[in-house]
């Protein structure tokens, strides 16, 4: 295979981001920090000159799912142990004694037994109505779902685990639930009749019960919907934000997961990004800088492959559909036609634009 890279990292980064898979926890780099702008809200900036191909974050994912056709016979189907999620191949599965459901499998019998308390937390929930709802709904609504639903399994264990949820003041930035908690997600981005939607999908899957037992009320579940779609990743095998895409293009290949991480969701985009992400192989989330950051700049991602949406009107209306905001990032506002200007910009996010 013949794919360009670009990005080099420095041995001692490099041993860094091993050293975190190890100790599967998360690794920021200590000039990357967290502000706020008033319009859009968290982001990153660079505290000091950060260099080409550098190592900016490693980010384990709070809740993980499989996003595979066929899973019983795909091979790009992951271990569902969150320690672990690396590939579980067909031959060397080890699946529910339930039956719940055949996107659930583990790599090793250490990794199904290790998994154990989270698994019990969603396996009578999958088991009723994972079908129900695939079959009524379809694969992305169900998809949702079930990551909501391990949201609050990775909570529960993390409860169970510490009485309480952790603290952070000694950190830099919030861990654990108290990071899902803050991210950003409020039902006024999305229309009145997505929310009215998802506000059944709450009553009727997600309400607190014995096969699910969160103890959180319908308005902090729907509350977490919102939170999941505006900060949810898909998992790609290839970089996402090279930018001027190579040529020919490489695209970022199949997604084969999503995942909510609790710091790499503070990234905001831009279509000319200078970080980098990819998921590596244990599916933490790896932001690495495509190019010199300087001093006060903020670090920004790409939501959407680069390759796929190349002209100015399909970033912007990819960007209004999937993510709810116009883009006015260096790249958008170079390339606007001056009598566009006000057109977007004046245009309301409302249920008649979508
Ligand atoms: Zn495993
Ligand atoms: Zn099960
Ligand atoms: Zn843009």
């Amino acid at each position: 295979m013949s794919q360009v890279v670009y990005i080099t990292v420095e041995p001692s980064e490099q041993t860094c981001v091993d050293g975190i898979s190890q100790k599967q926890s998360g690794w920021i780099h200590e000039h990357l920090i967290e502000s706020a702008d008033p319009v859009k809200g968290r982001q990153f900036r660079a505290s000091h000159h950060i260099p080409k191909g550098t190592c900016l974050l490693v980010d384990r994912p709070y809740a993980v799912i499989p996003v595979v056709d066929e899973p019983a016979v795909n091979d790009n189907l992951i271990c569902n142990n969150p320690a672990c999620n690396r590939r579980a191949p067909r031959a060397e599965r080890y699946s529910c004694l339930n039956a719940c459901i055949q996107d659930v499998a583990w790599c090793s019998s250490i990794c199904k037994d290790a998994d154990k308390s989270r698994h019990d937390f969603e396996c009578t929930w999958l088991k009723r109505y994972a079908e129900s709802i695939r079959n009524k709904l379809g694969e992305y609504e169900f998809g949702m779902l079930w990551l909501i639903v391990r949201l609050l399994a990775t909570r529960h264990v993390e409860l169970q685990e510490h009485g309480s949820m952790t603290g952070s003041q000694t950190r830099r930035f919030k861990h654990g639930w108290e990071a899902i908690d803050s991210l950003c997600g409020s039902s006024g981005t999305w229309s009145h009749d997505q929310v009215k939607s998802w506000t059944t999908l709450v009553k009727k899957y997600l309400k607190s019960s014995p096969a699910l037992p969160h103890g959180l009320s319908t308005d902090r579940i729907l509350h977490l919907i919102c939170q999941e779609e505006a900060n949810s990743f898909g998992l790609y095998p290839r970089e996402t934000g090279h930018f001027p895409p190579p040529s020919p293009p490489i695209d970022r290949g199949e997604q084969f997961a999503a995942a909510v991480y609790p710091t790499a969701a503070i990234a905001n985009h831009s279509c000319v990004p200078n970080i980098i992400h990819k998921p590596n192989d244990e599916g933490h989330m790896v932001f690495t800088a495509s190019r010199d950051i300087f001093p006060g700049q903020e670090c920004c991602i790409s939501y959407f492959d680069l390759t796929q949406h190349s002209e100015l009107d399909s970033r912007r209306g990819h960007l209004r559909k999937s993510f709810r905001f116009v883009c006015h990032c260096d790249r958008c506002v170079s390339e606007e036609p001056a009598e566009d200007t006000v057109e977007w910009s004046a245009m309301p996010l409302t249920d008649d634009t979508i």
